[in-house]
């Protein structure tokens, strides 16, 4: 199946590695006329863009907004989206892992159908799932995990590009002793995250393991436990953490 005129394909490019990419989001890559990638879908998975194919090179628009500094903003990236779907091009949305997890994908949602523009979701390979393949630790086990927990250590600010991010996560309520937690965008200040989650109950001597940019060739694991994590040499962003006693250190 290749890309339709004028439909806006939301899909996920996975973790970095290409082989990781659905058969879908490597046709799509392939045959849209327009690609819109966030920061973190890798340059190997974009070159892939390039297959034998292609009658005309896609147009790709890089929409990435690094640590809340945006070069655009998410209204920019909607005036994109719904320009080029406008004008009968096939648009790639193209966010890294799967775009319904942390990828302000219901904004997006809300601007096509608002402009009565065609869609399509296309899931991808979650960080979560990638790191528990790498690590070949299970997320949920049947005697020491019975739930899954997917949360993140940053608020947006309210008004787009203003305000930046709000780098201490607010931690409401007391975490079930039988859960893994998976903290997307941890930021930098784990010995304050390590000191927020003890504070709502989670036990100090909890596995837990940062993995820095995972699937590619710089992934780089750091194991650990909530109580050493404030001590423990993290590798640089992308960072995700998992917390729980499923996950074997
Ligand atoms: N939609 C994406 C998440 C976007 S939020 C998904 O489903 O994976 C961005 C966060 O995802 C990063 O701050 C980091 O916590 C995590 N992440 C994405 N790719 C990663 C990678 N290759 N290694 C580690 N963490 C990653």
């Amino acid at each position: 199946m290749s890309a339709e005129a004028g439909v806006v394909y939301l899909a996920g490019a996975g973790p970095g590695d290409p082989e990781l990419l659905t058969v879908r989001a490597l046709r799509l890559l392939e045959s849209c006329d327009v690609i819109l990638p966030d920061d973190l879908v890798s340059d190997e998975v974009l070159a892939l863009a390039d297959g034998p194919g292609r009658l005309q090179p896609a147009i790709v628009v890089p929409v990435g907004k690094r640590c809340g500094q945006p070069r655009i903003t998410q209204a920019g990236i909607h005036e994109l989206m719904l320009l080029h779907a406008g004008a009968g091009r096939s648009v790639l949305r193209l966010k890294s892992g799967d775009p319904l997890v942390f990828g302000r994908a219901s904004e997006e949602i809300a601007a096509l159908t608002e402009a009565g523009i065609r869609f399509e979701i296309v899931p991808g390979i979650t960080a979560a799932f990638a790191v528990a393949a790498a690590l070949k630790t299970p997320l949920t086990d049947r005697g020491a995990a019975s739930k899954l927990i997917f949360a993140t250590a940053h608020h947006a600010a309210a008004k787009d590009g203003g305000g930046g991010l709000e780098l201490t996560p607010k931690w409401e309520g007391a975490f079930p002793r039988d859960a893994t937690l998976v903290v997307y965008m941890p930021g930098r200040r784990f010995g304050l995250l390590a000191e927020e989650l003890r504070a709502a109950g989670i036990a100090g001597e909890m596995p837990c393991v940062a993995v820095s940019k995972a699937s590619t060739k710089e992934e780089r694991v750091t194991r650990t436990t909530l109580a050493g994590l404030g001590e423990a040499e993290v590798g640089e962003a992308p960072v995700i953490l998992m917390i729980g006693w499923a996950i074997r250190v």
